[in-house]
């Protein structure tokens, strides 16, 4: 079985796709983790994040491995666990960048088909999933909410990981991020057939109960 899930940051796609998976108890394939790890190595690496060829460089170069468990994706940098370093507001702010370069868009999509034909069944998380990497998922979802309870949740994210960031910065950084990824990502969203959940007022489990309920039907 494979199930896509899409939407913007602090949709709450992450967490349900996590949940979603450990409930069916399939790997979980989280496709942002891969845009942000090489963000992160051309941060690293003191690159400029508009210079489309030395992005494409970089992408090109690294060993990129992902390990998919049902309530993880551990992302590995030339043989380096980045999973955690790419979650920081910094690796954020540069990884709309690099989702802008189609070339690395490229050779991620076929890196995604690649693993997702390895996994068979699996649920995965992004922004094109649906649309673009996987159209014949058996079922494809794609989560909303309000920018105002995004940037809350990801604000309680980033506290808990100990970053010492504001509200209104990180509702900033989810403005900036929406515009670069709505010229990116969202006419590739509009697909008639993904069903749409608006998380803005539910509980996590009830975003999964939700989801879970359509895939019995
Ligand atoms: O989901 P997450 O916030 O980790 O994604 C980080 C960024 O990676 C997004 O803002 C978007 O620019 C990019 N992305 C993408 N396509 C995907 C997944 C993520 O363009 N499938």
């Amino acid at each position: 079985m494979i199930v896509t899930i899409d939407g913007p940051a602090g949709s709450g796609k992450s967490t349900a796709a996590r949940k979603l998976a450990a409930r069916l108890e399939i790997p979980y394939l989280d496709t942002g983790a891969m845009y942000r790890a090489i963000a992160y190595e051309v941060l690293r690496q003191g690159v400029d994040p508009h210079d489309e060829a030395a992005v494409l460089g970089i992408a090109q170069s690294i060993d990129l491995d992902l390990d998919c468990g049902p309530t993880h994706t551990r992302v590995r940098v030339n043989g380096h666990d980045v999973s955690e370093a790419v979650r920081t507001m910094q690796v954020s702010q540069v990884t709309s960048s690099v989702a802008k370069n189609p070339a690395v868009r490229k050779l991620l999509v076929e890196q995604q088909r690649r693993v997702g034909a390895k996994l068979g069944s699996f649920v995965t998380e992004g922004r094109d999933q649906g649309s673009v990497v996987f159209p014949q998922a058996d079922f494809r979802f794609v989560l909303e909410a309000d920018l105002e309870k995004r940037a809350q949740r990801r604000y309680q994210e980033l506290i808990a990981d100990g970053e010492d960031v504001t509200l209104s910065e990180v509702a900033d950084n989810l403005r900036a991020r929406d515009l670069v990824d709505s010229k990116q990502w969202e006419p590739l969203l509009r697909d008639e057939s993904a069903i749409v959940i608006d998380t803005t007022h539910l509980r996590i489990h009830e975003v999964v109960d939700r989801m879970h309920e359509h895939l019995r039907l």
